[in-house]
């Protein structure tokens, strides 16, 4: 399989060039041989960009590793050679001048005017403007990004892929019972088949639990240290993402002067809602002062449960320890212990709660079609329908395996448009899209934390954004909105699940069909709050520091990102015993890509529309 990509990609960039060239040198200047076929042009490469890029993301064994390797500077030149094409820029740059007049006068849609804008813009972001030389040198530091941070990613997931921890059962006291079979699953997958051997990970769908319930509170400092080390040559000194992201920022901070602006995030600000990175700071200020205030109230809490039971905490509550006594003040001050959840939280239970809050709101109705096949057996394929008409394909790829990168996300295989080539069939129009995530795989069922079923609707939400999506021109349809848009559908989405109406209709135990009881649903209302101090400064302090990296004049020699962390958490009085919830050696969002660098506040600029739309 891996080896059709490169061949694929060689067609597919030449067919790209030849569609661009084609507009370049186009005799007619009207919306639809400029924009409408800019719009089509390159549809053989997203294709295989879509299926490359999820092979990349959800299946990236070794030999895609090393097709990646490749492939990253290579599409990254194709890239900028295509913002590069003689005469396209002037092409672009005339649609832009008229799109005013073109709307005023009823000629063009308000759609066609904005697309006129988003790929005006998007040829000056990308240097159209620039002289030979500097085009040259802009293209140079873009190949360079694409493979340093292709490194990057593939260093965290070797790093969780490699580093265990084996331990017997009696090791795992404390823990729920799903976290202890997962442990055995990896055992068995890693072929250490004798009896009483489990291996702990570092997928963060293993780690949480562990650190909120093992009462072994060495083994909760080891598997915290690993996991907060991930990137930092944890396994490998040839794997310091430190040095990597170090060199990342300084040819950031160079594409940001080629643009005239002092600093990435300026240059990334820009062209958002927000538009200043001291925009985007104020918000995150506002949030961080309050979030202090809360996370040292449950510290209290924290500490004096511990003074209550006799216990003494060498060093006091440590990072390792935050999770496991909030578990246990959770418990004892509102009678709430989220394990009592699971069983009515199976994975089936909450997909079909999303299917049901998805037909509600939108009138989807999704039909399971197990006669196709995708990328890995895990993975259910849907028909989606809206008034008996198919409108979408949905795939559903829920399990953590090897190979997977961590986190939850959206992507698509083909997305929306109107805008089809003559002659090309329907179906085309329809969008393929997905969603993953990484939850332990159960046995028999997979039994999901209330956190673990937030994340599923939240990808959910986003999954609609590709799904409803109905724009005539791809290029601006689906999730090719302004980035501190983007997390609006699913923020909006996430809050169903915790609605009772949601949990009465759906929560139902997983052996005895039985309801969530009222009473429990009452316990979680009450205790739902608790520790959201803690949740939000992990978050919002990986934003803060985010805007405040990428606002940096400079990252000479003396810079040292790991120093800046330590001076900047220390600036802004971050709790004792709380850590970002991404540090830079494993910051994908960051150094991953340069998509959410400079830009990791807009989930929390999209926490603020839910409750003012
Ligand atoms: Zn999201």
């Amino acid at each position: 399989m891996t080896e059709h990509f490169v061949p694929a990609f060689d067609v597919a960039m030449l067919a790209h060039i030849e569609d661009l060239e084609a507009i370049a040198s186009s005799t007619t200047n009207d919306f639809e041989s400029i924009l409408g076929a800019y719009d089509r042009a390159g549809s053989l490469l997203s294709k295989v960009a879509g299926v490359y890029g999820n092979y990349t993301s959800s299946l990236n064994t070794p030999d895609m590793q090393l097709v990646q390797t490749e492939m990253a500077p290579i599409l990254s030149r194709h890239n900028s050679k295509t913002y590069d094409i003689p005469g396209l820029f002037e092409k672009i740059e005339s649609m832009y001048q008229v799109k005013d007049e073109k709307l005023k006068s009823g000629d063009w849609t308000a759609e066609q005017s904005r697309f006129a804008e988003r790929v005006y813009i998007k040829f000056v972001r990308m240097g159209a403007k620039f002289d030979a030389t500097t085009k040259a040198e802009y293209a140079d530091i873009q190949a360079e990004l694409a493979t340093l941070q292709t490194k990057f990613r593939q260093n965290i997931l070797k790093d969780e892929e490699e580093w265990e921890l084996v331990l017997e059962e009696t090791d795992f006291d404390g823990c729920p019972a799903d976290v202890i079979a997962a442990a055995r699953q990896v055992a068995i997958d890693k072929k250490k088949t004798e009896p009483n051997v489990y291996v702990m990970t570092l997928g963060r769908s293993m780690v949480e639990p562990f650190l909120s319930y093992s009462t072994r509170r060495d083994l909760r400092k080891t598997v915290f240290d690993a996991f907060s080390k991930r990137g930092e040559s944890l396994i490998s000194p040839d794997r310091d993402n430190l040095k990597i992201a170090t060199e990342i920022l300084r040819l950031r901070k160079r594409q940001a002067q080629l643009h005239n602006k002092g600093s990435f995030a300026d240059y990334q600000f820009e062209d958002t809602m927000a538009q200043t990175p001291e925009a985007g700071m104020k918000l995150l200020n506002d949030v961080w002062e309050k979030s202090k205030d809360a996370a040292k109230r449950e510290r209290e809490m924290l500490e004096s449960f511990v003074s209550k039971k006799g216990e003494t905490l060498e060093g006091g509550i440590q990072g390792w320890d935050w999770r496991y006594y909030a578990e246990q003040v959770r418990l004892a001050e509102f009678n709430f212990d989220e394990n009592d959840m699971k069983p009515y939280l199976s994975l089936d239970s909450v997909t079909n709660a999303a299917f049901d809050v998805s037909n509600k709101l939108y009138g989807l109705k999704y039909v399971k079609r197990d006669d196709i096949v995708a990328y890995h057996p895990d993975v259910n394929v849907y028909e989606v329908h809206r008034n008996d008409k198919l409108v979408a394909i949905f795939l559903h790829d829920n399990y953590a395996r090897p190979y997977k990168g961590s986190g939850a996300w959206m992507s698509e295989l083909r997305t929306q448009t109107k805008n089809l080539a003559p002659g090309t069939v329907p179906i085309k129009a329809i969008p393929i899209v997905l969603n993953n995530n990484n939850f332990n795989k159960g046995s028999d069922h997979t039994l999901l934390s209330f956190t673990d079923g937030v994340t599923l609707f939240h990808e959910f939400g986003h999954g609609h954004h590709g799904m409803l999506s109905d724009a005539t021109y791809e290029y601006l349809a689906s999730t090719s909105v302004l980035k501190d848009f983007v997390e609006l559908p699913s923020q909006l989405m996430e809050h169903w699940l915790s609605e009772p109406v949601v949990l009465k209709e759906h929560a139902k135990h997983y052996l005895t069909g039985e309801v969530l009881p009222e009473d429990l649903i009452k316990r979680f209302k009450a205790a739902e709050l608790f520790n959201e101090g803690f949740n939000t400064i992990e978050y919002t302090s990986c934003a803060m520091y985010d805007i405040a990296l990428h606002s940096l004049p400079d990252y000479n020699d003396d810079f040292d990102l790991a120093k800046f962390e330590q001076d900047y958490l220390k600036e802004i009085d971050m709790p004792q015993g709380i850590i970002m919830r991404h540090r830079p050696a494993h910051f994908a969002h960051l150094f991953g890509s340069s998509s959410y660098a400079s830009g990791y506040y807009v989930y929390m600029w999209g926490e603020s529309f839910p409750f003012s739309v």
